[in-house]
């Protein structure tokens, strides 16, 4: 390896320095080390992203910027118009501080490959070494692959593999680097005060998610040894606090897979088998956040706004922007929906539950494409995140790889009484709804006092349109 000049560390979805494969290959390398970060408004990663989240991005690279300080890693923070213009961004910096290797963790969006090779090709014009390591999940996209070594596409044949190769693995968290040495271009870095440019993308404001290092770690500690065992009773229900609520952290990287595995694992040394309920279950969930990356790492399709089944692109969906209106707004009339799409607007928040009922909603009973509704939570929630969302949206509209099968087909009512039995969730976020009697809680157009309600009625009849949309589906799948 060339030991002249310096390393630099381009941070993307990964905004941590413990367990942060490619920070650890950078301050390996015996060079000075510099770290950027690049905010690129106009298509932030080239897919939407919340307010919420871009306020939490912000935070979390403060904290970030101290924690490498104490390393003596400058981080440098640009927003750029354009991300095309990211190649330029780099050269040049490569030019100003005499740049003779960059370092990055891989990003399994086709998209965001289609940038680190346009980066790599301008890096290899200047002879300056490109190394993109693995690093978004525990184990890495294309390593859990079929007998035949081909992608798996159904979850439960995936997770058998996983834990094989996690088993031969293990996986450990790995803590911070030690500090790099400084050189005359770091230390006039460090010297000078923070040099960041304040984000111009719009904003909202994420303080009741803590970005210290010290607050993450002990969310994850206390879900861990308090909350794990019961996982597999509570996670379903949204009045209780019952899940782990990381998934933001996850989703900018400020917490890896292996530190939330290696975590349990001290925990609950038995969690890699089933019987151990809570903590396999909770295992489990993070194997489907493998899965879905897993996915957008093999199939390039999935980035670009397609359907993992070639058929249902022949779906034809409604037009009808009036009825994704209410569904945005919370104002469709059943209960469970507009609680959960109301609580989205507030927090940037839903519970995994309420995701899946919500979508189902807007793809079976309005019939609306699944890709407004999967625009539509990137743009709002903290924890947008492209894969998982991509595969729930796929998930819940049936044109995904191991789907819910277009024939069965949510009652947004029952899932209502299933989950919410009392509506103590509904009554936190429609205040409308306070008084009405529990039983009428999830139809209250059948309550004796409905026409005293400020609530819509049911802007679709349920069973109508389920059978729409499983003619729909049937004439799609006839046509392919
Ligand atoms: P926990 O129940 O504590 O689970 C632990 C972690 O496992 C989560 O933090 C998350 O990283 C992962 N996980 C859990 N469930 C899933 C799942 N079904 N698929 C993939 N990973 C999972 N998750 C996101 O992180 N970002 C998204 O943008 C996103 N969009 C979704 C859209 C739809 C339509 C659906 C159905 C699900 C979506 N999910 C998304 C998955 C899931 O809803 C959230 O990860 C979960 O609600 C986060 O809460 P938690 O951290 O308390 O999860």
């Amino acid at each position: 390896m060339n030991n002249k000049g310096t390393s630099l560390l381009w941070f993307r979805a990964d905004l941590r320095t413990v367990d942060n494969t490619a920070l650890r290959h950078a301050c390996l390398s015996g060079r000075p080390v510099i770290a950027l970060y690049v905010a690129t408004p106009m298509q932030w990663h080239q897919h939407d992203v919340a307010p919420i989240q871009v306020d939490f991005i912000q935070r979390r690279l403060l904290v970030l910027q101290q924690q490498l300080r104490e390393l003596n890693i400058p981080l440098l923070i640009f927003e750029v118009g354009d991300y095309r213009s990211i190649p330029e961004l780099i050269t040049k910096l490569v030019q100003q501080y005499q740049i003779s290797h960059v370092f990055c963790n891989k990003q399994d969006e086709w998209n965001e490959q289609q940038r680190d090779h346009d980066v790599g090709l301008a890096l290899a014009n200047m002879q300056v070494e490109f190394s993109i390591v693995d690093d978004s999940c525990a184990i890495a996209p294309g390593r859990v692959k079929t007998k035949q070594g081909e992608p798996f596409k159904v979850f439960t044949p995936f997770r058998r593999e996983w834990l094989n190769v996690y088993h031969s693995l293990l996986p450990e968290a790995q803590p911070a680097p030690q500090a790099v040495v400084v050189h005359p271009v770091t230390a006039s870095l460090l010297d000078q005060d923070d040099r960041s440019t304040p984000f111009t993308y719009p904003k909202k404001d994420s303080v009741l998610w803590p970005v210290e290092e010290d607050a993450i770690r002990q969310r994850l500690e206390a879900f861990c040894s308090e909350k794990v065992q019961l996982y597999h009773q509570h996670r379903d229900f949204p009045a209780i606090d019952g899940t782990s609520c990381l998934s933001p952290y996850l989703a900018i990287g400020a917490l890896s897979a292996r530190q939330c595995i290696s975590m349990l694992r001290s925990s609950f040394p038995l969690c890699l088998e089933p019987s151990d309920q809570g903590a396999f279950c909770w295992l489990n969930e993070l194997i489907w956040r493998e899965f879905y990356r897993h996915l957008t790492e093999a199939y390039g399709k999935l980035s670009r706004n397609q359907p993992f089944h070639a058929w249902t692109s022949k779906i034809r969906w409604r037009d009808a922007d009036e009825d994704l209106k209410c569904w945005q707004q919370g104002q469709t009339g059943f209960p469970i929906v507009d609680a959960a799409m109301r609580q989205l607007l507030a927090t940037g928040w839903m519970h995994n539950r309420l995701r899946m009922i919500v979508a189902s909603f807007l793809t079976k009973d309005l019939l609306i494409d699944w890709r407004a509704g999967e625009q539509w939570f990137m743009s709002h929630l903290i924890d947008g995140d492209f894969a998982s969302n991509n595969g729930g949206w796929q998930w819940a509209a049936s044109t995904g790889t191991d789907a819910q099968p277009y024939f069965r087909v949510f009652n947004p009512t029952l899932q209502g009484q299933r989950f919410d039995p009392t509506g103590d969730f509904i009554r936190i976020w429609i205040k409308e709804l306070k008084d009405v009697p529990n039983k009428y809680i999830h139809t209250p157009h059948l309550w004796d006092g409905a026409n005293t309600l400020d609530y819509p009625r049911p802007i679709v009849d349920h069973k109508l349109a389920r059978l729409l949309a499983i003619e729909s589906f049937k004439q799609a799948k006839a046509l392919a």
